[in-house]
């Protein structure tokens, strides 16, 4: 390590503390935000270095969070830990555009990243920061997408990973994932609210690094969802940036990327950010249309497995990016948000249920006069289609409830003949 360039700073009363401090809250108890030294990045780096870097063959470079490096975490480049995540595609369907009742529409496929999710982009500056402090274990409360990530990363890293899960319902190919990378994987006899409250515990305890999203380094990483996106688009302002929130550490982080680009002069206005929560897990989206502060949703309930909560940590900080873009907060339904996946999956792009809130909401806006037709607007899809295979199958069997299965696509039983078949096929 050589100089520290980064200071943390509370997001209430704005006091700063030393970037290698180590805390995730400051003393009046609020998450941290890493602030970076914006006249050092603008004297050291533009637009086009980061171009150039594109026809690397450098991991650094190629990697689409530690190309804008300056910009998420200035450290020596041989304690990165990277696979390397991002650089994933941004998808056009004009047919897709017309069913939601756009000209056009991109789609930045975070289900395209190593383990499978945008996780990784904040992953990797997390587990960055674990090695450079010299953790030896790493941990995390989680049901779902951060704890594969995070086996995924701590073993490359070769840290022990341990992932607290809650119990009930958990999506098979996450779970799978973190059991495979060989994390200690701790069912809590709770909910997910408790399983965070004792890894903070037992983090504090047995100084286990803690990499859920209130550790502000992930949230730099995420940030180059954002940075990426616009170089994909020469750098060129689209009119609305659409995501869905569950958490809101990725709201956040677009938001806050978005904020510093602007800052440093490299874009000259921000686009509209408009974050879709689902209707069953909604405090967000309630708070927005009240003007009041968060009350938290009990018993959060929503087939977007990857967005069921209730007391989003970081709403605050994704309100200043909603706020300062003026942009919005929506809400959809699980039939819409399933109707939205048959539709991007028919596409042949595929993505997650939590990811086709995005489209859900977009449709949802143009319908009601928000988003006009001719608005550039990109969305972000944020997980596989394979993290949840059981939300596919029952659908096209027309299996869940309270879910109109419009586009199912069920298998046919079929005879072994060849006649049989053919009556198939027309
Ligand atoms: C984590 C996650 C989300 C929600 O992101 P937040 O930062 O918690 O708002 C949405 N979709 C997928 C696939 C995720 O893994």
């Amino acid at each position: 390590m050589t100089d520290v360039r980064w200071k943390l700073r509370c997001t209430t009363t704005g006091r700063e503390y030393d970037g290698m401090d180590a805390r995730f809250y400051s003393d009046a108890g609020s998450t941290l935000d890493v602030v970076h030294d914006l006249d050092h990045v603008r004297a050291t780096v533009d637009l086009g270095t980061f171009d150039r870097r594109l026809g690397s063959k450098q991991c650094v470079d190629r990697s689409g969070v530690w190309r804008f490096r300056e910009l998420i975490l200035p450290v020596e480049e041989s304690m990165i830990v990277t696979k390397p995540e991002g650089a994933t595609n941004l998808y056009e369907s004009r047919w897709l555009a017309g069913q939601v009742g756009l000209d056009a529409l991109s789609l930045k496929h975070e289900g395209e990243n190593p383990t499978g999710s945008f996780k990784d982009r904040g992953m990797t500056a997390g587990v960055t920061m674990a090695k450079i402090r010299g953790a030896t274990r790493v941990a995390c409360a989680s049901t779902g997408n951060t704890s594969a990530s995070m086996a995924a990363y701590a073993a490359q890293a070769g840290m022990r990973a341990f992932v607290f899960i809650p119990e009930g319902k958990i999506a098979y190919g996450k779970l799978a994932q973190a059991l495979a990378y060989g994390a200690k994987t701790i069912q809590i006899a709770g909910d997910f609210d408790r399983a965070l409250d004792i890894v903070q515990q037992v983090c504090e305890r047995e100084n286990i690094y803690l990499l859920n999203s209130v550790n502000p380094f992930r949230v730099e990483g995420q940030k180059a969802i954002a940075f990426e996106l616009l170089q994909d688009l020469d750098w060129q302002v689209p009119d609305w940036i659409v995501m869905p929130g569950g958490n809101l550490g990725n709201s956040s982080a677009i938001g806050k990327g978005l904020m510093e680009m602007l800052e440093l002069g490299w874009i000259d206005r921000l686009p509209r950010i408009a974050v879709v929560q689902a209707h069953g897990a909604n405090p967000f989206f309630r708070a927005f249309t009240s003007g009041q502060p968060l009350v938290p949703v009990q018993n959060a309930e929503t087939i977007a497995t990857a967005i069921r909560i209730g007391n989003p940590v970081s709403w605050q900080k994704s309100l200043r990016g909603v706020e300062a873009s003026h942009g919005l907060v929506t809400e959809v339904t699980d039939d819409e948000i399933m109707d939205a996946k048959a539709l991007v999956d028919a596409a042949g792009i595929g993505a997650e249920p939590a990811s086709c809130a995005t489209v859900a909401g977009v449709r949802k806006l143009v319908a009601d006069g928000t988003i006009r037709s001719d608005s550039h607007v990109c969305g972000v899809l944020t997980g596989h289609l394979l993290k949840d295979p059981d939300a596919v199958v029952h659908y096209h069997r027309g299996e869940l409830e309270g879910i109109t299965s419009r586009r199912a696509n069920a298998p046919v039983p079929c005879e072994a003949t060849l006649d049989a078949v053919r009556r198939h096929l027309d």
